[in-house]
Formats: C-alpha cells, sequence, structure tokens
C-alpha cells in the first residue's frame, strides 16, 4: 500500500474539466443575470478567474439597480401563485431541481472546483451531494408544510446574499428552504464565485420552475447593498463576514424586513490528554485544512492539554507534512488553491504580521502559479493574541494549551465569536460535562465537520443568528399567519440557550 501511494505522489491524471469548459463556452463565456425565468444579454462586468492557475473561466455582469429592481419585481410577481401551488405542488418542483442535480453532479463539481480553487475531491463527495440532500429534504418538508405548520406561512420575497467558500451549498441552504415553505427569492453569489449559481438557474429553467421564483443576479457588495436597501424585500439571508453582516443588520434596523445572519467563526478545537490522538489529528486535518481552512465553522483555534501538547504538536507536524498540495482538479490532493488573490493576500498579512509563537509551515513545493498558502501551525500564543482572536479563514492553525476542563472551557469561550466546537476525549461524561458550556451554536464530540439538511445550524455571539436548515431553519422562512401569532417552535430551540444563562 505503501508502495502504492508513493507512487502516486503527483496523482494520476486530473479530472477532465472538458464538460464545464464546454457548457461555458455554450455559454458564450458571457453571463447576463437570471431574472423572470431567462438569462438576459450580458453588460458591463467582471471576470471569473480559476485560482489555481489565473485563468479566466467567463465575464460576468455587474447589476445596475435596474437589474435588481427587475428581479425584485418578477420574484413579487411569482410569489403568490408559487404559495398558493401549496407544498405538494412545490415539492413536485424541488424533487425535479434535486434530480437534475444529480443527474449533473459531476458537472457541478469541476465547475465549482475551476471557480472556487477546492479539491475536486472535496466538492465531488462533500459540497455536491449536501446540495442535492438538501433539495430532496425540503422537497419533503414541503409536502409536511400544510399538515406541521398550518398556522405558518411564507414570509414572502427574499433577497439572499452568499459568500464565495461554499458557492453552490451556501446557495442550496438558502434556497431550498426558501422555496419549499412558498417564497420567492433574488439571490447574489459572491463575485469571485458566481458560475455554478448560474449553472443552478439554468437547471431551474430545465426542470420547469416557474418565472420569477429564482432570481440570480451577480455583482460585487454595491449589488448586495442594493438588495438588502430595496422596499419591495421582505427578508434578508445574508451569510458572509460579521463585518458586512454588522452593516446589514443596522441598513435593515426598523425597516420591518426579517433578517437571518450567518457569519464568521474562531472555533475551538479542545484535545482532552485521554483524547485518541491519533483520531483526533485526523479529524484537525478535516477540520482546519478542509476548504483550504475557508470553512466558517473551521476548527481554527486548537486548545491542547498541558501534558501531551509536545507530543501531540509532534505528531501535527508529521501529518502536516504529508498533505498534498496542488492542482485542484487532482482527485489525489488534500488540499488546493485559495478562492481569490485578495483572500490570498489576507492570509499572508496576517501570517506574516505575526511575531510571536513558534511557527509551522508545511516545507512543500507549492505550484508556483496560482492562490496556493501551506498549511500552517502557529503554538504557544497568548489567547488576547490578535491570531488566536481574529478570523484568518484560510489554512492556518494557532495554538495554545491548557490545564483543568474549566480552563478549557474558558480559553474556549474567550472568542467574540460562538459557531462551533469540538471536543476530543475518551471520557464521555467529561464531553457532556463541558459541551453545554461552550458558547456555540454546534458542538461536535470526537468528530468535526458534521452537517446534515436535518439538522439547524448557525451560532451565537458575533457568529449571527438564526438557524439554517432543520425545522428551525424552515421557520426562519415562514412567518405567523396574520402575523399576530406566537411562534411555536416545532422543536425546542436551544440556539441561544449559553448566552441567556
Ligand atoms: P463578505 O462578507 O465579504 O461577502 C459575502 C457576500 O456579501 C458577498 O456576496 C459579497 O459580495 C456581499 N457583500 C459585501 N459587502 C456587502 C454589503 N455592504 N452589503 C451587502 N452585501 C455585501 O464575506 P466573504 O469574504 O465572501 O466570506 C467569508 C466570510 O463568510 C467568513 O467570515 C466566513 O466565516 C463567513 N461564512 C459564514 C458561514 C456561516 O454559516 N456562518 C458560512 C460560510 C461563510
Amino acid at each position: 500500500v505503501k508502495d502504492i501511494f508513493e507512487t502516486m505522489e503527483y496523482g494520476p491524471a486530473p479530472e477532465s474539466a472538458a464538460e464545464a469548459l464546454a457548457w461555458l463556452v455554450d455559454q458564450g463565456d458571457r453571463f447576463g443575470h437570471f431574472i423572470d425565468g431567462h438569462f438576459t444579454a450580458p453588460g458591463d462586468g467582471f471576470t471569473s478567474k480559476n485560482p489555481a492557475n489565473g485563468e479566466v473561466l467567463a465575464t460576468l455582469t455587474q447589476a445596475t439597480q435596474g437589474d435588481v429592481n427587475a428581479a425584485v419585481t418578477a420574484a413579487r410577481k411569482a410569489q403568490p401563485k408559487w404559495e398558493k401551488l401549496g407544498g405538494h405542488g412545490r415539492a413536485k418542483h424541488l424533487y425535479a431541481i434535486a434530480r437534475l442535480l444529480q443527474k449533473h453532479a459531476r458537472l457541478f463539481a469541476v465547475l465549482e472546483t475551476l471557480d472556487n480553487g477546492k479539491p475536486i475531491r472535496e466538492s465531488r463527495d462533500i459540497d455536491v451531494p449536501l446540495v442535492q440532500r438538501h433539495f430532496y429534504f425540503h422537497a419533503g418538508m414541503a409536502q409536511l408544510m400544510d399538515s406541521e405548520l398550518p398556522d405558518r406561512e411564507a414570509v414572502g420575497v427574499c433577497g439572499q446574499i452568499i459568500p464565495w467558500n461554499f458557492p453552490l451549498l451556501m446557495l442550496a441552504w438558502k434556497v431550498a428552504p426558501a422555496l419549499a415553505m412558498g417564497n420567492t427569492v433574488v439571490l447574489k453569489p459572491a463575485e469571485y464565485t458566481s458560475l455554478t449559481a448560474l449553472l443552478f438557474a439554468d437547471i431551474c429553467r430545465k426542470a420547469g420552475l416557474p418565472k420569477g421564483v429564482v432570481n440570480v443576479v451577480t455583482g460585487d457588495g454595491a449589488v448586495g447593498e442594493m438588495i438588502v436597501e430595496h422596499p419591495d424585500i421582505d427578508k434578508i439571508a445574508f451569510t458572509g463576514s460579521t463585518e458586512v453582516g454588522r452593516k446589514i443588520r443596522q441598513a435593515t434596523a426598523g425597516s420591518g424586513k426579517a433578517l437571518t445572519l450567518e457569519l464568521g467563526g474562531k472555533s475551538p478545537y479542545i484535545v482532552f490528554d485521554d483524547a485518541d490522538l491519533d483520531s483526533a489529528i485526523e479529524g484537525l486535518v478535516d477540520a482546519i485544512w478542509f476548504n483550504q481552512g475557508q470553512v466558517c465553522c473551521a476548527g481554527s483555534r486548537l486548545l491542547v492539554q498541558e501534558g501531551i501538547a509536545g507530543r501531540f504538536y509532534d505528531k501535527l507536524k508529521v501529518r502536516m507534512d504529508k498533505l498534498r498540495i496542488g492542482n485542484p482538479m487532482d482527485k489525489c490532493i488534500d488540499m488546493g488553491a485559495l478562492a481569490d488573490p485578495v483572500q490570498l493576500q489576507t492570509v499572508r498579512d496576517m501570517v506574516e504580521g505575526c511575531q510571536d509563537g513558534e511557527i509551522h509551515r508545511v516545507n512543500a513545493q507549492l505550484p508556483a502559479e496560482g492562490c496556493f498558502y501551506p498549511p500552517t501551525l502557529i503554538t504557544g500564543l497568548e489567547p488576547s493574541h490578535r491570531l488566536m482572536q481574529e478570523e484568518i479563514f484560510g489554512p492556518v492553525l494557532v495554538s495554545t494549551t491548557f490545564r483543568t476542563p474549566a480552563e478549557a472551557v474558558a480559553l474556549a469561550n474567550n472568542s467574540r465569536y460562538g459557531l462551533a466546537a469540538t471536543v476530543w476525549t475518551e471520557n464521555v461524561n467529561l464531553a457532556l460535562d463541558i459541551a453545554p458550556k461552550l458558547a456555540a451554536g454546534v458542538v461536535w464530540v470526537n468528530a468535526t465537520n458534521l452537517f446534515d439538511a436535518a439538522a439547524g445550524f448557525g451560532g451565537v455571539r458575533e457568529s449571527g443568528y438564526g438557524r439554517e436548515g432543520g425545522w428551525e431553519g424552515l421557520q426562519a422562512y415562514t412567518k405567523a399567519k396574520g402575523g399576530a401569532k406566537p411562534i411555536k417552535p416545532v422543536l425546542p430551540y436551544s440556539g441561544d440557550r449559553i448566552d441567556a444563562e
């Protein structure tokens, strides 16, 4: 087996990009917006590049106020009819979309990897299957709506703004529940990674989705602002940085718009001295080097119990040195490219500005071109250090040690964020004791990065509020019929329990 792995060091032939490139060529390599069931003529805009080699993939259009108005008008017109279809009627459409997502899974995965730089293994085996799951799950939930949520109705027209780290998956998290509950949407993908959203729009058309139910407008933050400020939008659902989330909260304050915010994180990854260290190391690889560390809930803050810290760091460095970094289209690599040169520079500046602690950087040969950054570990930082407090959003793990469980909890909660936390111990009593004390929307025990469409996901503190997924996520896309009745949760809502205590 060792021999096989050694000969596979540079991987077999990369996954073929032919089908995805052919689709781009078919569209003329230039895209307008998807409004009222058709693509508009391309206008002035910007390019979308492959971050692994800088090649231009397509030219996209920067939406104007007129484009946003047209998308909102189409969504408004379509909404009452879409809601009137009923849960079973809408489910048929969601199932049709889910089946087409399945049928074109490979095309979506390749396009996502080309546009975003993430390893093809991840887009093919994680992102795209989860996207399908979200549409199947929410098709089922649409069918249940009439019987299980009889007092609820759609919010109306939803403006949805998403980031670049999981472009298609973040779209699915937003579009599937919104449509299931009878809303229509105006979605803006991130400017670096809009291609799979446009392919998704094409799929909606092919699935026969009524026009105006899904609208996609492309462009930068200015287009996001137009959506946020549009008077005829009923709800804003945003995933992105805490900084922009704060602006959106201010902009929507007093407007009557519903709002959910899924923001940044600096999630602790706590390893106790009785943990199965090999498993904890593998978990950590997934926690911080999955998607090049550009994961909102990345286990980016390692807290190790003092007695095993030296041994754990040694093992970790050996494992880090084995990570393969390279062409994202190569099925054998562990880490691809960061999503954009701007993000690469941000990560560089943050790490190179750090004069403290001890830095271990993987000594791998990185591709000469493209947005590549080596897996990096920084140990011995003070808990108040900038890199222990701020989200780096790259393949950089920072670490410190603790002595007691109480100190682990105090260090873990010493953060303005509260998205996720991971605990490794063989002592289930210890895990169950500290898990509820951690200020986090989700706590994983002896595991990490577990997601499912049926489980609500979201943060506390500056990681945002509201949940996506599960019953809680569905409720965020409904309102009480008649407006006045109190919300009756289907399942007990537990998201903010820690902060409330
Ligand atoms: P970002 O906030 O810069 O951009 C996100 C989106 O908002 C983009 O589409 C962008 O064009 C748009 N935008 C920018 N300025 C805007 C404005 N003033 N008004 C309206 N829209 C605006 O974030 P990013 O760099 O794309 O994404 C990384 C961030 O997203 C990280 O902080 C990460 O933790 C967070 N994130 C959170 C989750 C979660 O579920 N909590 C999931 C993924 C990413």
